[in-house]
């Protein structure tokens, strides 16, 4: 008896204790996961693009090159152009003689380009992350089927198919495949669905094991708000999990990203560097702790907009929006209601502050923050900052 009443005794002080540690603080982490470099089609040396991510505060970035990692040996025959000749010698002048690796002769500057183990070290410390992405870059009858695939540890090849829906798959499959074989967690997500009116919402919401796309890319072809026959990104997003709900999938999750290939022209033909982002609200800047946030929907996605609070719980979404002067912001709680199946506004609110409580009839909802400040360099001309919450089901 006496035992038994140590044992209650010890039990009860250690629930105590446990009840008194805080929970380990989580942070927010601006990154983004979608960017070229000269190991692809983008036209800049992978450190002047992890420096220029660093140098404007992010923590954590992807260069996500099309069916490549960045090992191995590649020599990169840089375009005969001033600006390219111009660009080579800042890169030579930043990082010197002793680092940068080439040859100038008179068909131009070739340079070998530093693979992910030489740049790394370089730039990743506790403040900022690279995680090692691929765009498996695939197709079906000319139609470009392009998917992010963030944190793989190796490469995975373009696996085809017999439809849009099929190709997609078979590559989600892969990364999915390559998750449980290493125990790493990644994730696959789809991108700028509308470059080259190639995914349908009906591809993909036939998709299985698939949690993210872009609602926004800032590439300038990628034709997010859709058309007049054809729909936009975001509206595709409510349809996607309308599908999802219906057969109990996760939902899927909306990205922003950059997508940039162009780093030494700017304006509304190229694609730039600061479109469109990522925050994450995780308990440490590490890929585990990274994806698990976003796996929860801990995170949302910005032109511009930032949020200092945002709570998701119970059906309630909770934010309070970053004030600038002048500025101001209209937060609009959208979603769809159960049997419905179009998007609805369910309310709207102006300020810097903003809620809304599901009612029993909503099947989700999420909030869609836009601003008065127009992007600097925007996607579209006359294109507002915005943010976009998760959706969330009660
Ligand atoms: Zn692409
Ligand atoms: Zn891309």
């Amino acid at each position: 008896m006496k035992t038994f009443k140590t044992m209650l005794s010890a039990l009860l002080l250690f629930l105590f204790i446990a009840s008194c540690t805080p929970e380990q603080e989580s942070n927010w982490y601006k990154g983004n996961l979608h960017t070229h470099t000269y190991w692809s089609d983008g036209d800049a040396f992978p450190e002047m693009v992890l420096d220029w991510y660093k140098t404007n505060d992010y923590q954590f970035i992807s260069l996500s090159d099309h069916n490549t990692l960045q090992t191995g040996e590649k020599w990169k025959k840089l375009p005969k152009s001033h600006i390219y000749e111009q660009a080579f010698d800042d890169y030579l002048a930043k990082y010197g003689a002793d680092w940068v690796e080439y040859k100038k002769d008179t068909a131009g500057i070739s340079v070998k380009l530093k693979t992910e183990a030489e740049y790394a070290p370089r730039f990743q410390d506790e403040s900022f992350l690279i995680l090692r992405a691929e765009e498996i870059t695939d197709s079906f009858e000319g139609k470009p089927l392009h998917m992010n695939a963030t944190n793989i540890q190796s490469l995975i090849k373009p696996g085809h198919g017999s439809s849009v829906a099929e190709t997609l798959q078979n590559n989600i499959d892969a990364v999915n495949a390559q998750r449980e074989k290493t125990g790493q967690p990644m994730i696959p997500h789809i991108n700028h669905p509308n470059f080259g009116w190639a995914i349908s919402v009906e591809d993909m919401k036939a998709l299985r094991g698939e949690r993210f796309f872009e609602v926004f890319n800032g590439h300038p072809m990628v034709r997010n708000y859709g058309d007049s026959a054809r729909l936009g990104t975001e509206d595709m997003w409510d349809q996607i999990n309308i599908a999802y709900l219906k057969r109990d999938q996760s939902l899927m999750y909306g990205l922003a990203t950059d997508d940039s290939h162009h780093y030494h022209r700017f304006g509304g033909q190229f694609s730039n560097s600061g479109r469109g982002w990522i925050m994450v609200e995780a308990k440490s800047l590490s890929p585990e702790a990274l994806i698990e946030a976003m796996e929860e929907g801990d995170f949302y996605a910005s032109t511009g907009v930032t949020l200092r609070t945002l709570e998701q719980e119970d059906g309630e979404i909770e934010l309070n929006i970053e004030a600038e002067s002048g500025i101001q912001y209209t937060t609009h709680f959208v979603g769809v209601r159960k049997g419905g199946s179009s998007t609805e506004v369910f309310a709207s609110v102006k300020g810097t502050t903003a809620s809304f409580e599901m009612t029993d009839d909503i099947l989700f909802v999420r909030a869609r923050i836009e601003s008065t400040r127009l992007q600097e360099n925007p996607f579209r001309e006359g294109d507002f900052e915005m943010a976009w919450t998760q959706p969330i089901v009660r």
